[in-house]
């Protein structure tokens, strides 16, 4: 058994800590603040790899195994829960399909722009108004035949990069009959007639990650952009999320550690009482719970994206790694703000931003909820 990265792994995870350090880090406070969405970062990403960070080389991507992968989102959420999310969403939610399932035509024709940042962003839209976590009874939006051509009509919802993308994979009824075989993925790209940007949605947090309500209004696209099979709409998505688990579970651990680092930081520099606060043993062991449950869920998303590599089932790996993985970013982040005290509570620290941007992760992608079903259903079978 070997728990060490390997060196090409070690190296990557430097490469890509540096540049956030240096472009990501120092932008995050102003795109928290403006919602400006940091473009002058992405550019850089694409001959770093990290915009097609599992993309075959064929289609211009860096062909990454999943550790490694894991490892760029986690390093992104270090310096910027923001940006972090948008390329996570890009790499394994708008390109994950494709590269999974796309024909080779959609591959060529869209994947080389996508993985190299020629292009702009990639977004998947599953989310409706009326279904989130039950996509198979609840996804209104219906694509019907027309000659060659789907016609789309539907509306959907929290909708990660959309504005800011050239394609979006959107989940559509193909059987108004309903079922487990009723839903399909179709390609659209965003400069198609009918397909209507909302504004950018207000949220709590991760306000530099722009998120969409779309609608589709008489949308017409070929049916040869049918990413995968006709009606494994809901079971590709599900294989897509598996691996966006990962990825969301990551970026929380990322998030968790600039947390935790800071709180170190600040317990070694606030005194009370005549002391440094990290002299105080309440500080400590919240400190100690940090160490502890970052290297636990560290060690569990490696694993899963392990097993995923191996070609072994990786599902309920991946499920409890972002169950538990986003549950410790939420904690940490919590007592990064009680460490700091007052301060902790005001904009001008870190860790408040910190606390509002985890807190989708155990929401986006999975709650907390469905990830608990998922992995009693299968501890049960
Ligand atoms: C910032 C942000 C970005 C997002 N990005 C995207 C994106 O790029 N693409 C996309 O398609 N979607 C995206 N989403 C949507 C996100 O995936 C959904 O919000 C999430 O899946 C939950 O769905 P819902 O909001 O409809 O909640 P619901 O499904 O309505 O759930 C509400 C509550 O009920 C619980 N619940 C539901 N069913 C059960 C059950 N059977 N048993 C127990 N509890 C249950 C849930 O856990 C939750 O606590 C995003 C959301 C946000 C906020």
């Amino acid at each position: 058994m070997d728990f060490d990265l390997t060196r090409e792994q070690q190296e990557f995870r430097r490469i890509v800590h540096d540049f956030v350090a240096r472009e990501v880090r120092p932008q995050a406070r102003h795109v928290d603040e403006t919602g400006e969405f940091n473009w002058g970062a992405v550019h850089k990403m694409g001959p770093l790899g990290l915009l097609g960070l599992q993309v075959p080389e064929e289609y211009g991507g860096a062909g990454m195994d999943s550790i490694a992968a894991t490892i760029a989102i986690e390093e992104l959420g270090w310096g910027c829960g923001s940006t972090a999310l948008a390329v996570s969403a890009h790499n394994h939610l708008g390109q994950g399909p494709l590269v999974d399932f796309g024909s080779p035509a959609l591959k060529e024709r869209w994947l080389p722009q996508l993985a190299t940042g020629k292009g702009r962003l990639a977004c998947l839209a599953l989310t409706e108004p009326g279904a989130g976590s039950d996509l198979q009874g609840g996804v209104r939006t219906l694509a019907t035949r027309a000659g060659d051509e789907w016609v789309i009509n539907g509306a959907k919802m929290w909708a990660t990069n959309a504005g800011i993308a050239d394609t979006i994979i959107a989940l559509c009824r193909t059987d108004p009959g309903g079922g487990s075989r009723s839903l399909t993925q179709i390609l659209v790209p965003t400069d198609t007639p009918g397909v209507i940007m909302g504004k950018p949605e207000k949220k709590m947090g991760l306000n530099g990650s722009p998120t969409y309500a779309v609608t589709f209004d008489n949308v017409r696209v070929p049916l040869s952009n049918t990413v995968g099979e006709e009606g494994k709409g809901l079971q590709q998505t599900l294989h897509t999320l598996s691996k966006g688990r990962v990825s969301i579970g990551a970026l929380a651990l990322g998030i968790a550690q600039a947390a935790y680092e800071a709180s170190i930081a600040y317990a070694k520099e606030r005194r009370t009482f005549g002391q440094p606060i990290s002299h105080h043993q309440a500080i400590q062991f919240m400190i100690a719970d940090m160490a502890t449950e970052i290297h636990a869920a560290r060690h569990m998303l490696y694993w899963a994206a392990w097993l995923k590599d191996q070609g072994r089932h990786f599902a309920t790996a991946a499920g409890m790694a972002k169950l538990f993985a986003t549950e410790v970013s939420e904690r940490v982040c919590r007592n990064a703000i009680q460490i700091h005290g007052g301060y902790g509570y005001s904009r001008e620290f870190e860790v408040e931003r910190m606390y509002r941007d985890t807190r989708l992760m155990t929401i986006g992608e999975g709650t907390s909820e469905i990830n608990r079903l998922v992995i009693a259903r299968s501890v049960l079978s």
